[in-house]
C-alpha cells in the first residue's frame, strides 16, 4: 500500500511540475500620492493565492529596477505618482521593462513623470499637469473630478484581460484630456463627459506586455468586483511571455 502511495505521488509530481503552481509575484511601486493603504492591500490580498505582493515606495524603489533585483518579482504594478528621476535611474527603469518585466499601471501612475517622455511612451498615456507639446501636438493641462458614478464599457470581451467581464458601474475619479498613444489596444471606454473616452488599454514596450487602467482612486473601486477581476486578469495576462 505504501509503495502505491509513493508511486501515485511520483506520478503527481511528474504530471504537475511545481513550477506550474508558482504564484505570480507582483511588486507594487508607490510614492508621490497618498492612498488608503489598508483597503488597497485588502484588494491585493483578495486576488487569491495565485498572486503574491510586496510594496516598494519611490525613491527607494529605484533599487528594484536594478538588474540584480529583477528576479525578485514577476510583474510591476504602478500605483505611484513620482516625478523626480535622474538620467541614470531613468535608464535602468526603462531597461528593466524593455527587457521584459511586464507592467500593470493604475490610476494616478498616468500622472507621474511630467518631465520624462519615455515614461509616457512606456505606458502609452500621460495626464499633463501643465501645457505640454508632445509629438507635435499641444496638450492643455488635464482635469479631474472625484466621486462620480459612471459606467465602464468593455470594448473587447474576448481579450484575456476583460474576458468574462461585462459593462459595469463604478464610483471613481475621472481624468479628462490625457494623452493616449494611437497604437494602444483599447479595452475599456466610458461616455462620462468628464473623462477621456479610453480608460483602459494594452500595449507592448520592448519585450514587456503593458496594461493601463485609469480607474482606482479610492476604496469603492478597490472593492468593486469587476475591477478586482480586471486587475487579476491583467496581472495574469501580462505575466505570460
Ligand atoms: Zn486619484
Amino acid at each position: 500500500m505504501k509503495t502505491r502511495i509513493v508511486t501515485l505521488l511520483l506520478i503527481f509530481a511528474i504530471s504537475f511540475p511545481l513550477s506550474a503552481a508558482k504564484p505570480i509575484r507582483i511588486l507594487v511601486i508607490t510614492g508621490g500620492h497618498a492612498y488608503k493603504i489598508e483597503q488597497f492591500n485588502q484588494m491585493l490580498a483578495s486576488l487569491g493565492p495565485s498572486i503574491t505582493y510586496q510594496v516598494a515606495e519611490l525613491p527607494g524603489a529605484y533599487d528594484m529596477f536594478m538588474p540584480e533585483n529583477r528576479n525578485k518579482y514577476d510583474v510591476l504594478v504602478f500605483y505611484h505618482m513620482w516625478q523626480k528621476i535622474t538620467e541614470e535611474e531613468a535608464k535602468v527603469f526603462a531597461d528593466c521593462i524593455k527587457q521584459g518585466k511586464p507592467v500593470v499601471a493604475l490610476h494616478h501612475s498616468i500622472c507621474a513623470y511630467d518631465d520624462w517622455p519615455e515614461y509616457w511612451n512606456i505606458i502609452g498615456g500621460k495626464y499633463f499637469h501643465k501645457e505640454t507639446t508632445y509629438k507635435g501636438k499641444v496638450f492643455q493641462p488635464c482635469s479631474y473630478i472625484h466621486d462620480l458614478n459612471f459606467n465602464v464599457k468593455v470594448v473587447n470581451t474576448k481579450h484575456p484581460v476583460t474576458k468574462g467581464i461585462t459593462d459595469f458601474p463604478i464610483f471613481d475619479e475621472t481624468y479628462k484630456g490625457y494623452y493616449v498613444d494611437e497604437n494602444v489596444t483599447p479595452l475599456l471606454t466610458t461616455d462620462e463627459p468628464s473623462s477621456t473616452p479610453v480608460i483602459g488599454w494594452t500595449k507592448k514596450y520592448g519585450k514587456a506586455r503593458i496594461v493601463v487602467l485609469q480607474s482606482g482612486h479610492d476604496a469603492p473601486t478597490f472593492e468593486n468586483p469587476a475591477f478586482r477581476q480586471l486587475l487579476k486578469q491583467a496581472i495574469t495576462w501580462v505575466s505570460k511571455k
